[in-house]
């Protein structure tokens, strides 16, 4: 086991430790989390080990990227459980800084966004590309990493980012990760703690759906077919679906025609909880 990561909470003091870096001729990874970390963003700091020396893991609950109706005051915050996981991974660095740091009193910028935000959790979290694009865009620059960490669990969320830090030639390499699930299938996420017993064993029926409308359209099934099928299914086992939808694996854009590579995504209400899910078709 590691040491425990140094913590830092202001812009200057991770400059300060990232010059640092940089003066030794370390390469940096950021992984950027809201912490009530879990196997999957342990994967993220393990690869991101292996591709830099040195790595810094955000853990910020984004104010921005929730509607005041939505779960910011109950998000789970366990931030010595997250500190004693991090050192196992030899984690360098965590950076935990306030809203006011993030957000200082007259902050003014917004970015707006359109292709792979369109769409999906835009149509039911209106507001959350906008919080995570900003909050993402001011830890890349705040952090000046050379790479950054995102899960496929956030597959319209990766896309997001990867295009934005293109468009805006942000100098940072975008990397992603496969999803780590539990052994029935079920995505981790910082949210399933949410489930009540009944409901965890519930909730896989999201990714097995989602594994069943990918087989069936590697069979030649119609994707529309596939995903209708898919949410009779999740909605038949008692969620309440926000969506089940096929898009253009890379642009998100409705499929149009044969032979395009193809993501299906979904979310759903277990009870209070949201879950989301995808798969490559
Ligand atoms: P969060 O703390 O939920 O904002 O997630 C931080 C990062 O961890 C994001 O890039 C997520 O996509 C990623 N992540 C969350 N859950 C998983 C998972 N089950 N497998 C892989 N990455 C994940």
């Amino acid at each position: 086991m590691g040491q425990t990561p140094k913590v830092v909470e202001t812009v200057a003091a991770l400059r300060e430790e990232t010059a640092r870096y940089r003066a030794e001729g370390s390469k940096l990874a950021i992984v950027p989390t809201m912490g009530a970390l879990h196997e999957g963003h342990i994967a993220l700091v393990k690869q991101a080990k292996a591709l830099a020396r040195r790595v810094v893991v955000s853990i910020f609950v984004n104010p921005t990227q929730f509607a005041p109706n939505e779960d910011f005051s109950r998000y789970p915050r366990t931030l010595e459980r997250d500190l004693a996981l991090l050192s196992e991974v030899d984690a360098d660095l965590v950076y935990l800084p306030s809203a006011a740091e993030m957000y200082p009193e007259g902050f003014a910028t917004r970015i707006a966004l359109s292709g792979p935000a369109e769409g999906l959790e835009s149509d039911f979290r209106p507001h959350f590309f906008s919080g995570v694009a900003i909050v993402v865009a001011k830890l890349f620059l705040q952090s000046e990493a050379d790479f950054a960490l995102f899960g496929e669990k956030d597959y319209q969320q990766l896309k997001v980012v990867t295009r934005m830090a293109r468009d805006l030639d942000l100098k940072i390499e975008v990397v992603p990760l496969p999803t780590v699930r539990e052994p029935d299938g079920l995505a981790l996420s910082s949210r399933n703690r949410y489930l009540t017993p009944e409901e965890r064993a519930v909730a896989p029926v999201i990714s097995r759906a989602l594994n069943a409308a990918a087989a069936a359209i590697r069979a030649g099934t119609q994707p529309q077919a596939a995903v209708e099928e898919a949410r009779q299914t999740i909605a038949a086992a008692g969620l309440n679906v926000d969506y089940v939808e096929a898009r253009h694996a890379e642009t998100l854009a409705p499929p149009e025609g044969l032979g395009e590579p193809i993501r299906l995504l979904a979310a759903a209400w277990l009870g209070k909880t949201r879950l989301i899910d995808n798969m490559p078709a």
